[in-house]
């Protein structure tokens, strides 16, 4: 079994959170271009092909970091393209959205756009239905539904496989692939990205990544290249927010290169050839 490498490509303060204004720092400095180049040096010392969720606006300020990803092999898939949150948009809004990201993306990956996830998880219950304008746009899988229940997103109850979802009454085109949980006190919990990668024991992690496949289901890891960097810059959040962005960055690209070391991962888009 292959597990799937996912990437969400952004910068250090893109965060959804109602004081952050994340345009209020694009151009001021990052360590972003060096953070891409050590993500890739990775992927390539590990042979792992990945898929690199890119927003709209990345694509505009750094063309040749997109092209990078796709000369080393990789997809280029849409996180949209401000890091709006999908439920505070209209259906029209979000469409847009999206839209602009994968004009924007095509142009410079100069290959199709695929797939998409929505910035923190954002398709939930009552948006549900947004899942009809990606297929409208032509994409061929979402990744942006996580089986949990949080205090920011999730469906707790959405199916844990790689699925064609129904949305008013109809079976769509477009696969959904959800996000990986595990069972942990009888509850959903994420494991394989993010805050949960960050969090939870290594030993844990590769436990729950051989429950998935054993199962018959890959394990979808997601990281940022902010997650892989102690020393790039941070917001300034209220306590809980602060743990959840930042709790053990340092040593987490060393974690997750033992993880790549240890399992064989590859892109959504080449796993979604397999399953048609
Ligand atoms: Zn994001």
């Amino acid at each position: 079994m292959v597990n799937l490498l996912t990437f969400d490509i952004e910068e250090w303060y893109h965060a959804n959170y109602d004081d952050i204004d994340p345009a209020a720092y694009r151009g001021k400095g990052s360590r972003f271009v060096r953070q891409m180049e050590a993500l890739l040096q990775l992927c390539n010392d590990n042979h792992c092909r990945a898929t690199f969720f890119v927003l709209g606006c990345i694509g505009e300020d750094y063309p040749d970091v997109v092209k990078k990803i796709v000369a080393a092999g990789h997809d280029v898939a849409s996180h949209g393209y401000g890091h709006q949150l999908a439920y505070r948009q209209t259906r029209e809004e979000f469409k847009a959205d999206v839209r602009r990201s994968i004009d924007i993306l095509e142009q410079v990956a100069g290959q199709r756009v695929l797939g998409y996830r929505a910035p923190s998880w954002s398709i939930i219950e009552r948006n549900f239905h947004y899942l009809e304008a990606l297929e409208e746009l032509g994409l061929q899988y979402d990744a942006s539904v996580f089986p949990v229940k949080t205090f920011l997103y999730g469906i707790p109850d959405a199916p844990t496989v790689i699925h064609r979802p129904t949305v008013n009454g109809r079976q769509l085109s477009l696969y959904e692939v959800p996000m990986s949980v595990t069972s942990l006190l009888g509850r959903n919990m994420g494991y394989s990205g993010g805050f949960y990668f960050r969090f939870f024991p290594a030993w844990l992690i590769r436990r729950a990544i051989r429950q998935a496949n054993a199962a018959g289901k890959p394990a979808i890891v997601y990281l940022h290249p902010r997650e892989l960097d102690p020393e790039e810059q941070r917001l300034s959040l209220p306590c809980k927010e602060a743990f959840i962005h930042y709790y053990h960055v340092a040593g987490n690209k060393e974690k997750l290169a033992s993880l790549l070391r240890a399992f064989p991962f590859t892109s959504i888009a080449e796993h979604l050839k397999s399953l048609s």
